[in-house]
């Protein structure tokens, strides 16, 4: 899952990035409110991170920007303030949840985690499909009974194709999910983690879809 850090405290931010890429997110990062507008409209993400007192933009104008635009990706309001009304104005400017600085990693890597699983439509905090576990959590997958050792791009690709089996994905549609900013692709990158999670779980489970991309198969 890739995510959006709009944060201009470098070393709030540092923390933030490290922590979530410990935890399998694609994380970029930008640092005042008008890039992170231009970001946004160029750019897709699963979801925005988002401090309030921003340079050159305030966080609530990005954020407002956003919904104007119909632009509904789940969005967590990251904020030093402690005064209600700065939350209750996140919120009813279109933010899904909200953080109050100094908070911690794993709670905002769970509340993270709960976001995504209600955007896609699922409940259960694993996924399940023809008999392969994903556990988002705790970073395991299964297959029966089975624990499965995948590298974390793997990881991460095995879970952008679960979340939604009838989906077919282009390969640059993968390549932009897994590889943040300023990380190397090999031009078979994809090629090769699919290779590796047909050896680990089977070799007809990800179908490829000639000139298309690639799926889970359909249960
Ligand atoms: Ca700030």
């Amino acid at each position: 899952m890739r995510l959006l850090l709009v944060e201009d405290d470098a070393m709030i931010g540092e923390a933030i990035r490290a922590g979530l890429r410990r935890d399998g997110f694609t994380v970029d990062w930008v640092h005042d409110g008008e890039t992170a507008e231009q970001v946004l409209e160029t750019e897709s993400f699963d979801l925005l991170l988002l401090d309030l007192g921003l340079p050159r933009k305030a966080g609530l104008e990005v954020l407002s920007g956003l919904r104007t635009r119909g632009n509904g990706m789940p969005v967590i309001i990251l904020t030093a303030r402690d005064a209600v009304c700065d939350r209750v104005q996140g919120l009813d400017a279109g933010a899904d949840d909200y953080l109050v600085k100094p908070f911690d990693l794993d709670e905002l890597a769970a509340r993270i985690r709960a976001l995504l699983r209600r955007k896609s439509g699922h409940s259960a905090p694993a996924i399940e499909h023809l008999g392969v576990t994903l556990n988002p959590a705790t970073h395991t997958v299964r297959r029966g009974v089975e624990e499965i050792a995948l590298s974390p791009k793997e990881f991460a690709l095995l879970h952008l194709l679960m979340e939604r089996p009838g989906t077919i994905h282009s390969r640059a549609r993968i390549e932009e999910r897994l590889y943040g900013w300023g990380e190397e692709i090999d031009s078979n990158a994809v090629e090769v983690h699919v290779h590796g999670l047909r050896r680990k779980l089977g070799s007809d489970f990800i179908l490829t879809v000639r000139g298309v991309g690639y799926r889970v198969r359909p249960a």
